[in-house]
């Protein structure tokens, strides 16, 4: 059902939530997210927003029933997986990746075993939440398994002996090392993705959604990018300039009094180490700011 509305879904609680709503902030959307709605209005522009679990969101966008979604790559992959097997429909478009909600699917052992590769899981069982992705990935590598499905505690699953290793999330490797347990195998690597229904879409909607991946991709750069600033003096402007990240077209200024100094300022698109700090600072440079940047577009 088309509704003239901008129909994006996001998750309502979780690892990618906070992140997403932010994200629509800053892209100067604007939604009173208090309460404990399904859908919300935005204020400002033509878009609804359906607060839903993050498993729902492949398959609202599959099925064609939202516009955009915002959703782990893991989710997203481990559901098109499971409908190519149903015969389910499972296409969607990739608009960009995110900057948020990283993680890896790792295969996991008990730490004092040996792991010499793929072919040590041959005849194990794995416990998961992600049976489809763990299958297409040991598929390719002609390793025969079996699983054991769990939504939770997957990582408790050897010590309780339910299974020999397990296939799960890993962000910072705490949980696998609280339990016993070490990463052998990197499987998939994830990050959140804005996806789009297949189809045709109105004119009006077509444009609206390239005007917010416009302002998500400067959002984006803003955040990777500094505004960077200081004196330096002509005669080592050469290799001030080159010190510094992303300098290809610098603005190079005079100073008011000092004809023997230059103003340098030039957007980049790395931080500022420290260690090069200083280092220009021996080149004689001074003033060094280096400013956030709020928003960019080209
Ligand atoms: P960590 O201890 O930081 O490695 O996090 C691992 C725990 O967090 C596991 O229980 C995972 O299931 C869960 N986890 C890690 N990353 C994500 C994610 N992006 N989405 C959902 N759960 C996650």
């Amino acid at each position: 059902m088309q509704t003239e509305r901008l129909r994006i879904a996001i998750q309502k609680k979780g690892r990618l939530a906070k992140e997403c709503q932010e994200l629509l902030k800053r892209c100067g959307v604007k939604i009173n997210f208090s309460g404990d709605r399904l859908v919300v209005h935005a204020e400002n522009m033509p878009i609804d927003l359906l607060l839903v679990r993050d498993d729902d969101i492949p398959g609202l966008i599959m099925d064609g029933v939202v516009d955009l979604g915002v959703i782990g790559e893991n989710e997203l992959e481990e559901v098109r997986l499971e409908r190519v097997a149903l015969g389910e429909p499972n296409e969607y478009v990739k608009l960009r990746r995110l900057d948020f909600g990283g993680c890896r699917l790792s295969v996991a052992i008990d730490k004092d075993k040996t792991y010499n590769g793929p072919q040590d899981l041959a005849g194990k069982r794995i416990a998961t939440t992600y049976p489809n992705i763990l299958k297409a990935y040991l598929d390719k590598q002609d390793v025969r398994f079996s699983t054991c499905m769990l939504n939770g505690s997957v990582e408790v699953a050897p010590r309780a002996g339910l299974a020999d290793a397990i296939c799960d999330l890993v962000s910072t490797g705490a949980t696998l090392e609280a339990n016993g347990l070490k990463e052998a195998e990197v499987i998939f690597r994830s990050k959140a993705v804005l996806i789009q229904r297949m189809g045709e879409f109105a004119d009006d909607k077509a444009a609206l959604i390239d005007r917010l991946l416009t302002r998500i991709h400067g959002v984006i750069q803003a955040k990777e990018s500094k505004y960077i600033m200081l004196h330096a003096p002509s005669e080592t402007l050469e290799q001030v300039v080159e010190l510094l990240p992303g300098a290809e077209d610098p603005t190079i200024l005079p100073l008011a009094h000092d004809k023997q100094r230059v103003a340098v300022h030039l957007v980049s698109t790395e931080n500022l180490f420290w260690e090069t700090m200083e280092k220009l600072k021996a080149l004689g440079a001074s003033s060094i700011l280096v400013l956030p940047i709020e928003k960019m577009m080209e």
